[in-house]
């Protein structure tokens, strides 16, 4: 999955989460969603990985370009975390990210490499093999520019637009800016 099915499909996720919680009286943790931390943490797991197994450190992660971030061992870790802060009051944006990147694994489908996904119960080699960087770049181009023949792509688009004019319509752009409200 690319950007506009991770950031999409999240948001989306995160939002019915939200009217979900409305309903059940949780109001309290439902309106103060940072939508900002939905978008971040939806695409931490490729905004660390991609660098690492690019230029940073490619021969640490055996060239994979899903590596570390995409990984339980990382995602439980970040969970863990986040509850830790929220339970000594000091907010539930650590949890938010988190569950948003845990979602970022599973859009992935990371249980097709297992390597990756159970790091490093299975063995610390990655274990994916990705074509040169050129070609995987072009490749990558390519599709997104097809994304509209790609039904998660698609449905995360259509989210973004949605949410968008919604924000615009509502004047509630400089809102979202400041604070990450989507109202
Ligand atoms: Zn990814």
């Amino acid at each position: 999955m690319f950007v506009f099915g991770h950031v999409g499909l999240t948001i989306g996720a995160a939002y019915a989460f939200r009217l979900a919680a409305s309903s059940w009286r949780k109001r309290a943790v439902a309106l103060s969603m940072d939508f900002r931390l939905v978008i971040v943490g939806s695409m931490a797991p490729d905004l660390i990985d991609k660098p690492l197994g690019l230029w940073i450190a490619p021969g640490l992660v055996d060239n994979s370009l899903r590596s570390i971030a995409h990984t339980l061992v990382f995602a439980v870790t970040l969970l863990g975390l986040g509850l830790t802060v929220w339970a000594l009051g000091r907010g539930q944006k650590l949890t938010l990210a988190a569950v948003s990147s845990a979602g970022h694994i599973m859009f992935d489908r990371t249980w097709q490499t297992a390597s990756v996904l159970f790091w490093p119960f299975l063995g610390w080699d990655f274990g994916a093999s990705y074509p040169p960087v050129g070609e995987w770049a072009s490749r990558h181009v390519s599709d997104a520019l097809r994304f509209f023949t790609d039904f998660p792509e698609l449905v995360g688009f259509i989210i973004i637009v949605a949410v968008t004019a919604r924000l615009v319509h509502t004047k509630n752009t400089r809102r979202f800016i400041r604070g990450g409200v989507v109202s």
